[in-house]
């Protein structure tokens, strides 16, 4: 069954998400663990791990999620940024590993000054640096992305291009996908209706597959489809509407469901899915 939950502010440290994501209705959560923005990420020192644990223990949260900073770029045609893309997004994935963090989830970037296909072939070197040599417990899931503009990696045939050059065998480790609604249908997925759902389950299917679908961002969409946008909006209230979950739980029942909406009404989204689960 899906836990449901939310994007937690880590605000006075990790060591209190736990406990914020509680009262907010989650069942597990996900955060950030260093600035979104920029700048060093602040030490997990073995103290902070333990406490984080015995936290996530007394709060009740299954999981916890952690995604990366946003300035992530794979495809970028600074070689100083591509670099410190792979190394960030390790740092997470051993940061994770040390708190037990089941997945992290990352952005891809952008391909501006190259063409889309040189874009693709350095993200996939990319995410193969990171995990050269990982042996940590954390998992690594790439998100689907809105589309805007160069982004990398808004269809599940560029995020099958990536998973297919990350070779298992040398890795030793497979890679998963999270998928965000928000950007989905802004880059022309229809979860939405029937017809549209089930084309798009056809569409993962031939390519990524339904079990490498782990994580859901449940956001639902201020823009139209295929509007090439990412304005989230809370649930039911959007383009997608509850229809759009209701097919996304009955498709997913093993992947966690994560909302990344405003936080003044995240409580009733969270309540929201819920309910949705409850009654399918
Ligand atoms: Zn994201
Ligand atoms: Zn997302």
């Amino acid at each position: 069954m899906s836990k449901i939950g939310c994007h937690v502010s880590i605000a006075g440290g990790i060591v209190n998400a736990p406990k914020r994501a509680a009262e907010l209705g989650c069942e597990s959560f996900q955060m950030f663990t260093r600035s979104p923005q920029g700048g060093a990420a602040p030490v997990i020192t073995p103290e902070i791990a333990k406490s984080f644990r015995e936290e996530m223990e007394k709060w009740k949260q299954e999981n916890c999620y952690i995604h990366t900073p946003y300035y992530i770029n794979f495809a970028s045609s600074n070689e100083a940024i591509r670099q410190s893309s792979a190394r960030i997004v390790r740092e997470e994935l051993e940061r994770g590993s040390l708190i037990g963090a089941k997945y992290i989830m990352t952005h891809l970037g952008s391909s501006k000054d190259f063409t889309r296909q040189e874009g693709l072939k350095m993200t996939a070197e990319g995410v193969g640096r990171i995990l050269e040599g990982y042996k940590g417990t954390t998992k690594l899931l790439l998100e689907i992305s809105a589309g805007a503009g160069n982004v990398i990696g808004d269809t599940f045939e560029e995020l099958k291009y990536i998973l297919d050059r990350i070779d298992i065998l040398i890795y030793g480790y497979e890679v998963g996908i999270c998928i965000d609604t928000a950007h989905m249908f802004a880059s022309g997925y229809d979860i939405k209706t029937e017809e549209g759902f089930k084309k798009v389950v056809a569409a993962i299917k031939k390519t990524v597959g339904l079990e490498r679908i782990r994580i859901v961002h449940a956001n639902d969409s201020k823009i139209e489809l295929g509007g090439r946008k990412d304005r989230h909006d809370h649930i039911g209230q959007g383009k997608i509407g509850e229809e759009g979950f209701v097919n996304l739980m009955r498709v997913f029942p093993k992947a966690d469901f994560v909302c990344e909406t405003q936080p003044d009404l995240v409580e009733k989204d969270i309540a929201k899915l819920k309910e949705i689960r409850d009654t399918i």
